[in-house]
């Protein structure tokens, strides 16, 4: 089985897709953390140019791993699950993912999991570029404030905190890069359900999604 839910940033994609993997025995693919984990090679590596970046993708090897059903993301060996989450990494993410190349190196992997498991699978392109026969595919979304708000409450327990105003600028600025975008660019598969979290719960959005998959499935 494969569900594809894409949407903007901070829709609640992860979260939810999460919470329906486990009710639903799925494995849930979180393709974003692998865009981020080149983002994060981008920065350290100072390469955030395309040809830099392109020049470095033989040797940038994202894989996932899955630690009771929870995805881990190593870049190089090294599990970088913990330090991609930045908003400086989410920027560096949004930039790289505007390469082609970038999307090539990630999309063969993404597929491949697909096709060997069970999944739910988030991310911008994943109902119309990586997996366009999906059983079911949802565009989640909610407003801009609403995203960054949630995003902000999420980062607020961390140092190093930014503003709200900042998080929504940040949110606003990555909307645009992704919709914008030649190659992927952010958009509703034209079989795609819309699904508008604004003014919705956490739960309620959860038992929406499950009960479109049993119709579906
Ligand atoms: O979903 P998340 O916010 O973690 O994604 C980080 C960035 O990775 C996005 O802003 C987007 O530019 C990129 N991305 C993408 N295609 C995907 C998933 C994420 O381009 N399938």
């Amino acid at each position: 089985m494969n569900i594809a839910i894409d949407g903007p940033g901070g829709a609640g994609k992860s979260s939810i897709s999460r919470a329906i993997a486990e009710d639903m025995n799925l494995i849930h693919v979180d393709t974003g953390a692998m865009y981020r984990a080149i983002g994060l090679y981008a920065i350290r590596h100072a390469c955030l140019e395309e040809e830099q970046i392109t020049e470095k993708l033989p040797e940038i090897a994202v894989t996932l791993r899955f630690i009771g059903g929870v995805q881990r993301v190593m870049l190089c060996e090294e599990d970088v699950t913990d330090y991609i989450r930045s908003p400086e990494v989410s920027l560096a993410a949004s930039k790289v993912s505007a390469f082609p190349a970038v999307r090539a190196h990630l999309l063969d992997l993404q597929k491949k999991i697909a096709s060997e498991n069970d999944v739910i699978m988030d991310g911008r392109d994943i109902g119309s570029v990586v997996l366009p026969d999906a059983d079911l595919k949802i565009f989640l979304t909610a407003s801009p404030e609403e995203r960054a708000s949630r995003r902000y409450l999420e980062l607020k327990e961390k140092p190093d905190c930014p503003a709200y105003e900042e998080v929504l600028a940040d949110m606003i600025r990555r909307d645009e890069n992704d919709r914008n975008r030649a190659i992927a660019p952010l958009c509703q598969a034209e079989d795609a359900v819309l699904v508008d979290s604004s003014e919705m719960g956490f739960h309620e959005v959860v038992t929406h999604i499950e009960n479109l998959i049993k119709e579906k499935v």
